[in-house]
C-alpha cells in the first residue's frame, strides 16, 4: 500500500472525535501531522484544548446513563471481539498509519498490531470474569458482599512511541468495565487513536463511550488531568509530565494511574548463551529507535567477557538498516520529532563531555535517504561512569550505555541504583543466580534470559519512579472497577 492509498489520509482535515462524532475544535485551530521519515505532510488535525475535553467529558458522563450503562458483560464482550476482529482484518493499515506518522519500522507496527488484537481478546474475556464475594461476617445475622462497580469516566494521555497499541491499552479495560474514556493521543501521534475511535463505532460501541481529542499537552493534556468530571485518569508518559499529572489530579482526587520512564538495567553474566544474549541486547536497546519505556538501555557486562561481547553487540547494531519505515527492509525508522532528534543529540555530546568512549554511531545519518527525517544509528558508549547523565536518566533514543562489573552482589546493587524501576533483563544458565536475580531486582519486571516479553494476562508496571499501578491482566482490570461493600441485617 502507498501512502496515497491510505484510506485515511485522503486530504480530509481530522476532528476530535467526541460523542460518535468528528467534530472541529470550538477554538477552529489545527495543528500540522509530519511524516518524521520525510517531512511530509500527512494530515491537519483539530487541536482540542480545554474546551473541547469538557465536551468529550460530558459526553462520556453522559454514555455512562445511556444504553451502555444497561448492557451486560457478554454484551461488551461481543463488542470487544468485534472490535479485535476489525482491527485484525486491517492490520496492514493500521501498521502503515504509525509507522507513517511516528516513523517507526512496518514490521514492528504490525507485530503490536497483533499484540493488541490479543490483549482485546484477553480483555473480552475478563469482561464476564469479574465478581466480587461474599465475606463471612461475624456479626450475627448480618450478610455482607462486595460489589464491583466501574470507576466512571476514565482519561487516558498517551505518549507517541505505539499510539495504536497504548490507545487499545486504554479502551481495553474501559470497555470490559463498562467505563467510559477521554483519551488524548500524543502531538506527534493522533492519526491511529482517532482511527481506533471510529472503528470502536462500527464494533458497536455506543457513542460517548469513546472518545479521542488531540491537542497539546499544557492545554488539552493539562485539562484532562485537571478535570474534576474525570474520576480516573491513566498516563503512560515521562515522570517529569507524570509529576504535573499528580498535582493536577489532586483537585478531586481522582484515582490515578502512572507508566512512567525507566533506565532498565540489562544484566550479561559470563555463564549466559551468549549468541542469544548478543542479539537481545541489541533489540532491547534499539528497538524503536530506543523509544520505549522499559528498554534495556543500562548493559552491564560481567568483566571476563566484556570486551567480546560488547564488540557483539556493535556489529549487530551495525546490521540494523535504517530507512522510512515503511519499508518491509527496513530496521529502524527515525525518532519522532526535531525536538526528539535534539534530546538525543544533546546527551550523546553530554556522554562525550564527560569522558564516556562511542563504539558505534553517534552522528545522525545524512545523505539524500536521511536529510529530510530525523535519523539517528544505534549508539553504543563505553567507559560510562555510574553518575554521567546518560547513565541516569531516559533518553528514549538508540543510545546504550555499557558497564563491566565483576561480582553479583556490585551488579544487583548498581542495577539497582537508579529512582526507575519498570523492567531489568537477566542473562545467565545458573538457576540459582537467575532466581536471586529474579528476588533482588527492584522492578516491576525481571525477564531471565528474555527481555520486554508481554502478555495480556501478565501485569506490567513500575517499582519506585516509574510509576503507579499495572496495566494488563487482571489488575489492570480491577483499577477501573470500585468495590461497594453491601450490608443486609439479615437478624
Ligand atoms: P514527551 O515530552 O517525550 O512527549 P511527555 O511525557 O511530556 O513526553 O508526553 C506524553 C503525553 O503527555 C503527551 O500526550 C503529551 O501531550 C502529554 N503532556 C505533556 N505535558 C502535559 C501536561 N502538563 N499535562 C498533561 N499532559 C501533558
Amino acid at each position: 500500500m502507498s501512502l496515497t492509498e491510505h484510506p485515511f489520509l485522503d486530504g480530509s482535515p481530522k476532528g476530535l472525535f467526541i460523542d460518535g462524532k468528528s467534530v472541529p475544535a470550538r477554538s477552529g485551530r489545527t495543528f500540522e501531522a509530519l511524516n518524521p521519515a520525510t517531512g511530509a505532510l500527512l494530515a491537519t488535525i483539530a487541536e482540542g484544548d480545554a474546551a473541547d475535553i469538557d465536551r468529550a467529558v460530558i459526553a462520556a458522563r453522559n454514555a455512562l446513563d445511556g444504553p451502555w450503562g444497561r448492557m451486560t458483560p457478554a454484551d461488551r464482550q461481543m463488542i470487544l471481539l468485534r472490535l479485535a476482529d476489525i482491527l485484525e482484518a486491517r492490520t496492514e493499515s493500521l501498521a502503515l498509519l504509525d509507522t507513517l506518522d511516528m516513523g517507526a519500522a512496518i514490521k514492528r507496527r504490525r507485530g503490536n498490531v497483533g499484540l493488541l488484537v490479543s490483549l482485546l481478546r484477553y480483555f473480552a474475556g475478563m469482561a464476564r470474569a469479574i465478581h466480587g464475594e461474599t465475606p463471612h461476617t461475624s456479626i450475627p445475622g448480618m450478610f455482607a458482599a462486595t460489589v464491583k462497580e466501574p470507576v466512571g469516566v476514565c482519561g487516558a494521555i498517551i505518549p507517541w512511541n505505539g499510539p495504536l497499541w497504548a490507545t487499545g491499552l486504554k479502551a481495553g479495560p474501559v470497555l470490559a468495565t463498562g467505563c467510559t474514556l477521554v483519551l488524548k493521543p500524543a502531538e506527534d501521534a493522533s492519526l491511529s487513536p482517532l482511527l481506533f475511535g471510529e472503528m470502536c463505532m462500527e464494533a458497536g460501541v455506543p457513542p460517548g463511550v469513546i472518545n479521542i481529542v488531540p491537542g497539546y499537552g499544557a492545554t488539552a493534556g493539562a485539562a484532562l488531568a485537571g478535570h474534576h468530571g474525570v474520576d480516573k485518569l491513566a498516563f503512560t508518559g515521562s515522570d517529569v509530565t507524570g509529576r504535573k499529572i499528580v498535582q493536577a489530579a489532586s483537585g478531586n482526587l481522582k484515582r490515578v494511574s502512572l507508566e512512567l520512564g525507566g533506565k532498565s538495567p540489562h544484566i550479561i553474566f559470563a555463564d549466559a548463551d551468549l549468541a542469544a544474549a548478543a542479539p537481545a541486547a541489541a533489540v532491547a536497546a534499539f528497538a524503536n529507535s530506543g523509544q520505549i519505556c522499559s528498554a534495556g538501555t543500562r548493559l552491564f557486562v560481567e568483566r571476563a567477557i566484556h570486551d567480546d561481547f560488547v564488540a557483539e553487540v556493535a556489529r549487530i547494531a551495525g546490521t540494523l538498516r535504517l530507512g522510512e519505515g515503511r519499508y518491509d527492509e527496513t530496521d529502524l525508522g527515525p525518532v519522532v520529532s526535531a525536538r526528539q532528534l535534539d534530546r538525543v543529540t544533546g546527551y550523546i555530546d553530554s556522554g562525550c563531555s564527560a569522558g564516556a568512549k562511542i563504539v558505534a554511531g553517534g552522528t545522525r545519518l545524512s545523505g539524500e535517504a536521511f536529510d529530510k527525517g530525523f535519523f539517528m544509528p544505534p549508539t553504543i558508549f563505553t567507559d560510562v561512569a555510574d553518575d554521567m547523565a546518560i547513565a541516569r536518566e531516559e533518553i528514549f533514543g538508540p543510545v546504550l550505555s555499557v558497564f563491566a562489573f565483576d561480582s553479583i552482589d556490585e551488579v544487583i546493587c548498581r542495577a539497582n541504583a537508579t529512582p526507575f524501576g519498570l523492567g531489568a533483563g537477566v542473562w545467565t544458565q545458573d538457576v540459582s543466580k537467575a532466581h536471586r536475580m529474579g528476588r533482588e531486582l527492584k522492578a516491576g519486571s525481571v525477564w531471565v534470559n528474555c527481555y520486554n516479553t508481554l502478555d495480556p494476562a501478565v501485569p506490567s508496571g513500575g517499582y519506585k519512579g516509574s510509576g503507579w499501578g499495572r496495566e494488563y491482566g487482571p489488575n489492570h482490570l480491577e483499577e477501573h472497577l470500585n468495590v461497594k461493600s453491601l450490608w443486609i441485617n439479615a437478624a
